[in-house]
């Protein structure tokens, strides 16, 4: 098996034997044993970057940058305990903003094990899905429409089979493939019809193929691409703080330098102590903190999604979440369980049938509705469950006593309805050999089996009742029948209509036979799928924060009506469009529409993506679900693509930046409920910052201005806004949501994190802090005290402002009061560790040489601590004057 092998130029039973395997695939044991000795299917991973270069890229700042520059300048001052404490500060702050990258990349690590590519392997007796990694020479895999290929293969069998190879030929449009063709050796990849490789994409049809090469040796292995990467862009939200930075960082300069230039003027100042003053304001003004709080704040955000099922792809999603005003979502298996029943049979004779039993467990009868006797003598029911359990793709077994399944819910209900019969796959097939099959996608809506009976080829049918019923001859009363299937629909079932013919055209098994026509009708069969519990109660939700939701299917627009009416999500027919008016309609038409609409009803997948666009073009900031391969345009072009974790296509996954573990609408209320916390934990940590940043600046401007000595030093500074407030702003990264947080009306995606609010309040806060310091400083140095005394007093006071102002930070618009301290622990044990922390620096003797402090009376205490707890009133003041006018 060496890497050269032209597997595309042998015939398949030389494939085989150099494999060692046939058709029907490798026992467990084998494939164990192939598994330790060619290794994992997988490829080399990128070495993650090393600590030190974590490590460095937290310096890469404009903010570092002018600290470092500060540091500079106190050495050539000659204040080399300056220097060496803010060296010792910025390694300090590096090592933990490094440390959290690193842990958010271990749990991203984490969070993408659990969207692993999954195959379809026969193993033994049976069709097993398993890990793509544990995927072997030997194998055979079959394919779908919406798997991405887990290993290079050679084909043994294919239908309709359509392959996306961009990966690796970076052509777009998806080739066909033939597993009869037989190349030379040399042919070029983009040429092997016989073979797939890892890494493409099934974007039609079915195959199966056995497994020619795994990991590196396989085509991608090869070329050393990474399949699973992820395309994420860089984080709108990180993007803007990095300019936000910048601004800070160019403004403080520009404030330095007017403040020294204000300084030299007055000439109060020697040119060193003006160079200190300097160093000081670029110090106040930096929010040294923010980064390594913004990396907290996601991560917290991200780990608590992914406890309650939402696994985050794309960190934009988590801001964007805050701004949805529209999830356009999946009706089966996302708003209902996806365990589908068949509750009713219906025959052209319009005989009725009542199926009892719940669920996929094939308990149950098939009762008569006339006579509430069995229905099993009637021959057209009879051969109607024939039909429905030949034209099949799912698999049903009892294995240790308990019942497995596999497959598309509809076929897994439609072999249960077989079993309530008497009738299993297997000895259906026995007797009526499958000679071909049209599969089912769902842009085709109905899928169709070729059999042989009798020496000759019988088709059957099974799919949308409109579908099929076109497909019908002369005889069927199309208008009589399609009342039949109208009035299964209106009880909410989904509706499948059955019909079998001749099938001579499926003779030829090298082509997808084309579309059957003068079929015979044999009935209908309506099948209900339970809500999911708990949808309704989360659509509420939605409607009271002001996200509307929409659904999307590919069901009957009476099916879907019914549903969403039991849903609360719609009342009436206009609210209701279908894929053919949606067609009909321009995108301009359909933007000035789309807003009463809540139900899309017979949709093609690829509609999603109009319906999208169109949202958007009203002023929607759109989510949509999705799962299967056409969904990816739509998933990629909403603002926030939803894909499901169980039913959902690899190719979904990728696509889309949220994926919901559990398939359940509900959970994508959670994660906008999260979203909208992490939103608001960053604002929060930002204004934390800036307003006591603000303050700072103003007691030196004051001090600047009125020549008073310096008021802290580089040290002091450094020490409050990263040690004392760096704990703080760490801990506030970790609040949970206030309790409004799904009463609110979604964030306009374009509001400015510095708005209105955040402005007013850090002027209050920067005020109150900036005047009492300044003026409690001032006092002080002209009542006789040294200046060192005057900075410890004013030094202890900010930290203490600090100490009370987190309280303010926790809501932007309750009361600090009405808020329980305790229902943060982590805010609390902040704000404590940070006045611990700075007892610390004031009575142990180090900490004293470092940072120039001294213990203080207690009647000192006493005052400072009545000063600086003004902040709090301050800013209750003006929550509640702002809580009026907003009114
Ligand atoms: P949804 O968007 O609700 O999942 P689908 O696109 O899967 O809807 O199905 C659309 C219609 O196609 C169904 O109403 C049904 O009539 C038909 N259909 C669905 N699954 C199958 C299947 N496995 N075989 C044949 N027809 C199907
Ligand atoms: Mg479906």
């Amino acid at each position: 098996m060496s890497e050269k092998c032209e597997w595309q130029a042998v015939p398949l039973e030389e494939v085989y034997r150099a494999l060692d395997a046939n058709a029907n695939g490798l026992s467990q044991l084998e494939a164990n044993a192939r598994l330790d000795r060619f290794g994992a299917n997988t490829l080399p991973e990128q070495p993650p970057p090393a600590w030190w270069q974590v490590l460095l890229r937290q310096f890469y700042s404009p903010l570092i940058y002018i600290l470092l520059v500060a540091a500079f300048i106190s050495i050539l001052t000659g204040d080399l305990r300056d220097a060496g404490f803010i060296f010792f500060v910025l390694l300090l702050n590096a090592t933990v903003g490094g440390y959290q990258e690193w842990k958010a990349e271990k749990s991203s690590q984490a969070l993408r094990k659990l969207l692993r590519i999954r195959a379809s392997v026969q193993r033994g007796e049976e069709v097993q899905e398993i890990p793509a990694e544990e995927v072997v020479p030997g194998d055979i895999v079959w394919l779908e429409s919406g798997n991405r290929i887990p290993a290079d293969l050679r084909l043994i069998m294919a239908r309709g089979l359509e392959i996306d190879e961009s990966l690796l030929t970076g052509e777009s449009l998806s080739v066909s493939k033939d597993p009869a063709w037989i190349g030379e050796v040399g042919s070029s990849q983009a040429d092997q019809a016989n073979m797939t490789f890892a890494g493409s994409i099934v974007t039609h049809g079915r195959a199966k193929g056995m497994v020619v090469a795994t990991g590196s040796s396989t085509a991608v292995g090869q070329l050393a691409l990474d399949v699973t990467r992820s395309t994420g862009g860089k984080l709108p939200l990180l993007g803007r703080m990095e300019q936000f930075t910048n601004v800070i960082a160019i403004t403080t300069l520009a404030i330095a330098a007017v403040i020294g230039t204000i300084g030299g003027l007055l000439g109060r100042y020697a040119p060193t102590e003006m160079f200190i003053f300097v160093v000081v304001l670029a110090v106040a003004a930096i929010p040294e903190g923010l980064p390594v709080a913004m990396t907290v704040a996601l991560a917290v955000a991200t780990t608590r999604m992914a406890r309650r099922g939402v696994i985050v792809r794309r960190l934009t999603a988590v801001e964007g979440l805050g701004s949805c005003t529209l999830i356009a979502t999946d009706k089966t298996g996302t708003l209902t369980v996806n365990e589908l029943t068949v509750r009713e049979v219906r025959l052209p004779t319009d005989d009725a049938f009542t199926v009892t039993g719940e669920g996929f467990l094939p308990q149950g009868e098939i009762l008569s509705q006339e006579s509430n006797a069995a229905g099993l003598d009637s021959p057209i029911l009879q051969s109607l469950v024939r039909s429905v359990v030949l034209c099949n793709e799912a698999d049903l077994h009892q294995r240790n006593g308990s019942w497995h399944w596999r497959g598309d819910a509809v076929d897994v209900a439609l072999l249960v309805l077989g079993h309530k019969a008497g009738h299993t796959r297997e000895a259906m097939l026995t007797s009526y050999p499958q000679v071909n099959d049209i599969p089912y996608e769902s842009e085709r809506q109905y899928a169709a089996s070729f059999n042989e009976s009798d020496g000759e080829v019988r088709v059957v049918v099974k799919g949308a009742p409109e579908r099929i019923l076109q497909m019908c001859g002369q005889q069927v009363n199309r208008e009589r029948m399609e009342r039949i299937a109208l009035t299964m629909a209106q009880r909410g079932m989904r509706v499948l209509a059955v019909a079998e013919g001749a099938g001579a055209d499926g003779l030829d098994q090298t082509r997808v036979p084309s579309e059957p026509t003068d079929l015979n009708l044999l009935g209908f069969v309506g099948m209900i799928d339970p809500l999911r519990p708990g949808v309704r109660e989360a659509i509420d939700k939605c409607r009271r924060c002001g996200v509307e939701v929409a659904m999307v299917t590919g069901d009957h627009c009476v099916t879907a009506l019914a549903i969403a009416r039991d849903l609360g999500m719609a009342e009436h027919e206009d609210q209701v469009m279908t894929g053919t008016e949606l067609a009909s309609k321009t995108p301009d038409e359909l933007a000035q529409i789309i807003q009463h609409i809540r139900v899309f009803a017979r949709v093609a997948p690829r509609q999603k993506l109009q319906i999208v666009d169109a949202a958007q073009k009203s002023g929607h900031f759109v989510a949509v679900t999705g799962d299967g391969v056409n969904d990816a345009p739509a998933l990629q072009a909403a603002n926030i693509g939803v894909a499901m974790g169980q039913s959902g296509t690899d190719v979904a996954r990728e696509a889309s930046e949220l994926v919901i573990s559990d398939d359940n609408f509900a959970t994508i209320i959670v994660g906008i409920e999260e979203g909208r916390v992490a939103y608001d934990n960053i604002r929060k940590v930002i204004y934390l910052l800036i307003s006591t940043g603000a303050g700072e600046l103003l007691v030196m401007g004051l001090a600047v201005v009125t020549g008073m000595p310096l008021p802290l030093l580089p040290v002091q500074v450094l020490w409050m806004n990263l040690v004392t407030n760096g704990i703080q702003d760490v801990a506030l990264a970790f609040e949970p949501g206030e309790g409004d947080i799904l009463d609110r009306k979604p964030r306009s995606p374009k509001e400015r994190i510095f708005d209105r609010l955040m402005i007013e309040r850090t002027l209050v806060a920067a005020g109150v802090m900036g005047i009492i310091g300044f003026g409690t400083f001032y006092w002080m140095i002209h009542n006789g005290f040294s200046e060192s005394d005057s900075r410890n007093v004013l030094l202890l006071m900010m930290v203490l402002f600090e100490n009370f102002h987190i309280g303010n930070c926790r809501s932007e618009t309750q009361s600090a009061f009405y808020v329980s301290p305790l229902r943060s622990p982590f805010l609390l044990a902040g704000a404590i560790g940070a006045f611990v922390i700075h007892l610390g620096a004031m009575y142990l003797p180090f900490m004293q040489a470092i940072l120039d402090t001294s213990p203080v009376s207690w009647t000192t205490w006493g005052i400072v601590a009545a000063l600086s707890i003004t902040i709090v009133p301050a800013i209750e003041l003006h929550k509640w004057l702002w809580n009026r006018r907003s009114k």
